[in-house]
């Protein structure tokens, strides 16, 4: 492969922190990060590297050490990424919470995970946060404090005065007892096959190791990253921000996905990158504001996670930027195909580019060898960035791996001459969601908690924006009446967004296979078939 454009600019580090440390010392001034592009002066590296220092004194005045894990409800923004590299920087361990999810999917993550620490904003986007991190800390007996990362809300200690810890207790240079960079740096919760996330434990080195991987490939400077997608799950936490901080460029946060708001941001805060889910493409570019904005500075629009439609290839490259598609999943944490810039544009909307030759990825028959060129299997794949396993579940962690140490993807792939690889199906039940992996079983348990429900199926369905949905039929109890809109408010009130199904169908019965098993290929055909 020829060599990659930041090869000899991006630094291997053990841990994030590390990329802070790097370009602190080489580029102080240069700007680090700043919220909405309002124009004002972005916070410098010289800045963040004292706000962090300042933050990691804090955590560890207040008792956290290495491999201790701290759970963090926040939006996209710069207090953030002060505590994301702080932890890092003492070893400590990073649990995002989706400040979307509801109560009952907060009370799993945080049980499950068993943080010293909890950290949230007050409120956001008309939701407080404050009983639901009471209920959290009385149901999680590991919580020792809480703090609020905005405002202030009760039991929870202010951030300011959370930080003034450090004044009174500076950190030891270098800080001692920050951990292995092989010990877990991060827990992502995906949703699991069995209904509930399963957590997939990333070390500190896979993280930087993919960061600087994936930094090499789109490297330029100076660079501008618009950083809008949720800090709990891979893409948020590092493609569209410790990657660019390996570059030792800035990222622009904005809290939440703001169709309308994109394209004058990019436009004020000259975003060069500009990474995202196909579906909010599409919301962005079919906005009057995204034709009526300078896009000119654009550089690399990245996207992954999710096919991207074909007519929205002419209008992104109309921008002059070059485009760029990444796969992999949170268990490969980095990743292990992309789409070069001059692909055209069928290849760009069928396929998902090549392997990066630096790592390691096969397609494997169901006979367990090397599928023939042009014969479909299962991607696997290996490298240093793979998770650790997941948190708790040595079985579920036996199975996603290979005994020779490859990450089963469960996605079905088929290798064309060219060498690209097209995705043809998946061998695990999950869908993608407006680019959000959901199982279907997890709607099902919701669904069956519903007094009036005797059983229920859900599978998943193309739609014209979200790319799939979920589509679920379910049997009433007899004499129930509970209706289609009455179940989707009952999965509202349990589900995140993206896994409320947006079609409800009321059955008599299920079609079943032979096995027993509910005939899902039948209710997609018959969901194919209903008017
Ligand atoms: P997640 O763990 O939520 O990141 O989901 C990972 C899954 O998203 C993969 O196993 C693929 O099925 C799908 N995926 C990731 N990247 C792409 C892409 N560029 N194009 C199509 N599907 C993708």
């Amino acid at each position: 492969m020829p060599e990659t454009p930041g090869e000899h600019v991006v630094p291997r580090v053990g841990r994030v922190w590390g990329f802070l440390d790097h370009w602190a010392s080489r580029t102080p001034d240069a700007p680090l990060d700043e919220l909405d592009g309002t124009g004002r002066a972005p916070r410098t590296y010289r800045q963040a590297a004292d706000d962090v220092a300042r933050c990691a004194a804090a955590l560890r005045a207040s008792g956290v050490r290495a491999g201790d894990r701290v759970a963090v409800l926040t939006t996209p923004r710069p207090e953030f990424l002060t505590v994301f590299l702080a932890l890092s920087r003492i070893g400590a361990v990073w649990v995002g919470l989706n400040p979307r999810y509801t109560r009952d999917e907060l009370l799993h993550v945080v049980t499950d995970s068993e943080p010293v620490l909890l950290v949230s904003l007050a409120e956001h986007a008309g939701r407080s946060y404050a009983e639901d991190m009471a209920a959290l800390r009385e149901a999680a007996g590991s919580v020792r404090e809480t703090v609020a990362l905005t405002g202030s809300f009760p039991g929870a200690v202010p951030f300011e005065e959370f930080l003034a810890r450090a004044d009174t207790s500076p950190l030891e240079e270098p800080p001692g007892g920050a951990g292995s960079d092989d010990d877990p740096g991060l827990i992502i919760y995906t949703s699991g096959t069995t209904g509930r996330p399963k957590g997939a434990l990333i070390s500190h080195r896979a993280l930087a190791e993919g960061c600087r991987l994936q930094a090499t490939r789109v490297y330029h400077s100076p660079s501008v990253s618009l950083a809008n997608l949720p800090v709990g799950h891979v893409a948020g936490l590092m493609d569209v921000v410790s990657v660019p901080l390996a570059m030792g460029g800035a990222v622009c946060f904005m809290e939440d996905f703001d169709p309308a708001a994109i394209p004058g941001v990019i436009e004020r805060a000259k975003v060069t990158l500009w990474g995202q889910i196909p579906t909010m493409f599409q919301l962005v570019m079919a906005r009057p504001e995204a034709a009526e904005a300078d896009l000119s500075s654009l550089e690399y629009i990245a996207w992954g996670g999710a096919p991207l439609p074909r007519e929205l290839v002419a209008p992104l490259r109309a921008t002059g930027a070059r485009l760029i598609s990444v796969y992999g999943l949170t268990e490969s944490c980095v990743s292990v195909a992309y789409n070069e810039p001059d692909a055209d544009e069928e290849t760009l909307a069928t396929t998902v580019g090549r392997p990066d030759p630096r790592l390691e990825l096969r397609i494997v028959g169901e006979d367990g060898e090397p599928a023939a060129p042009g014969a479909p299997g299962e991607i696997q794949v290996r490298n240093p960035c793979l998770m650790s396993g997941y948190l708790g579940l040595p079985e579920a962690t036996a199975e996603a791996f290979t005994e020779d140490g490859f990450l089963r993807t469960g996605d079905v792939g088929v290798e064309r001459p060219d060498g690209t690889i097209m995705l043809v199906g998946r061998l695990k039940e999950m869908f993608k969601s407006g680019g959000y992996a959901v199982y279907p079983r997890e709607i099902e348990m919701a669904l069956e908690a519903h007094p009036g429900v005797a059983a229920a199926a859900v599978v998943a369905v193309p739609d014209p924006v979200f790319h799939e949905v979920g589509a679920a039929f379910v049997v009433p109890r007899p004499g129930s009446g509970a209706g289609a809109e009455e179940l989707v408010r009952h999965c509202r009130d349990r589900l995140a967004g993206h896994k409320v199904p947006k079609h409800v169908e009321i059955v008599e019965g299920l079609p079943l296979l032979p096995t027993g098993k509910v005939d899902k290929a039948a209710l997609r055909r018959a969901f194919t078939a209903s008017p």
